[in-house]
């Protein structure tokens, strides 16, 4: 046996998540350095880029993408906030981006604006000639920081103690995770999975084993467990800082789905209660939410999927819709700017980005451009050769069962 009772270590992610969150609905870009009196870990940029107003770093990277041209294409996720996204010559979620970055073969720079976990994803699938570059090295993720390497192998060290091979378990890791967390997945006979095919991962995987470990996010797996009829009494939540994830050899034997205790830190923060007031509020109103909000969030919606799905349905609704909805704010304030004819509003009352994501500033995108212009390539994300190649076995099988 490997896990023992420890001290709970909350990620410093998940202690900052709260950094960028305001009442008065403002999220407009302020200086880098004004920016940095939030508190959160910034990387450490030459001092020039803190005082640059807005208007200045915008100037710079359009001047910057000019003269590099097709040799570097920038990556958007849906959740970078607007004075970085609007650079962005592809948007979409972390899968999406990856698939669009593997697919531009002729740019020898991927800059990608998002988090750490999707800079990875996006090296292990795209070509040795390419360099993917993520502006902020501080721009990690909360979800992913909630499963240590160590500590999901000292969970699978247990887990196959208790209960054999292949035939008995099989790991599904979320794309949001690390690229160790993939690989070990794609050394044990596991799968990587998005919000938008869990469920067919998870079938994927009962035909071949009769229980699935599912990494990190607890909520996204139940979710997806509950909705393929899994009874609740065979689901279990594996705590890693508890002797055997806080169960007895026999709990996890009677178990079908163990599910990792990690989530994601913007996606809780949605509540039944925030769903009942804006039903008050529209007694028509479409709540849509996204499947790593909690069970109760997700019982109280109307619909439910990851971002590119909310993206379709509100882009697609009728003129005159009304769509409360339990994402990032970033996306929601952006669909409500594009889809002027419905009312579109986030659930949550108080505004409250990624903090991860959020560190993005602009600045840094121009600082990594600059680096480029000077023959330099600054935060380059490189996953080493024999984790790349077991990530891809288990983002290959995605492929092959998810397209
Ligand atoms: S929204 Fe949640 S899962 Fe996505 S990067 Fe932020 S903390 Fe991670």
């Amino acid at each position: 046996m490997t896990t023992g009772s420890r001290q709970i270590v909350i990620p410093i992610t998940e202690l900052e998540q709260s950094a960028f969150c305001k009442t008065d609905g403002n999220l407009r870009t302020l200086t880098l350095e004004e920016e940095f009196q939030a508190g959160v870990r910034w990387q450490k940029v030459p001092i020039r880029y803190l005082k640059m107003t807005p208007e200045e770093v915008n100037d710079g990277v359009v001047s910057a993408r000019e003269v590099l041209g097709d040799q570097v294409i920038v990556l958007g996720h849906h959740y970078q906030r607007e004075d970085v996204f609007k650079h962005a010559d592809f948007s979409g979620d972390s899968y999406k981006l990856s698939r669009l970055a593997s697919e531009q073969k002729d740019a020898e720079y991927i800059i990608f604006c998002g988090v750490h976990f999707m800079a990875e994803t996006a090296d292990v699938l795209s070509g040795p000639q390419q360099t993917v570059i993520l502006p902020n090295m501080a721009a990690g993720c909360s979800m992913s920081d909630m499963a240590q390497t160590e500590d999901v192998e000292d969970a699978w060290e247990d887990l196959t103690s208790v209960l054999g091979g292949e035939d008995e378990i099989v790991p599904i890791t979320y794309m949001n995770s690390t690229a160790d967390i993939k690989a070990l997945c794609g050394r044990n006979g596991g799968i990587v999975c998005t919000s938008s095919n869990a469920d067919l991962t998870f079938d994927w995987s009962f035909e071949r084993s009769k229980r699935v470990l599912f990494l990190p996010d607890q909520h996204l797996g139940r979710n997806t467990a509950l909705k393929m009829g899994i009874p609740e009494d065979e689901i279990i939540v594996w705590n890693p800082y508890a002797l055997m994830g806080g169960h007895s050899p026999e709990v996890i034997r009677r178990a079908r789905v163990i599910l990792w205790q990690g989530h994601c830190s913007v996606h809780t923060r949605f509540t039944s209660q925030q769903i009942q007031a804006s039903r008050d509020k529209y007694p028509d109103v479409n709540v849509i939410v996204h499947p790593e909000c909690t069970r109760e969030a997700v019982d109280a919606a109307d619909y439910v999927g990851s971002t590119e799905y909310i993206v379709k349905m509100i882009s697609e609704a009728p003129a005159g819709s009304v769509w409360g909805v339990g994402t990032e704010i970033n996306l929601v304030n952006r669909l409500a700017k594009e889809n002027p004819d419905k009312t579109v509003f986030c659930l949550d009352p108080i505004v409250c980005p990624c903090a991860t994501m959020y560190r993005i500033h602009p600045a840094y995108l121009l600082w990594v451009l600059d680096g480029l212009m000077a023959g330099l390539v600054i935060n380059p994300i490189k996953v080493d050769g024999q984790t790349a190649i077991d990530a891809r076995v288990a983002l290959q099988r995605m492929l092959d069962v998810a397209g």
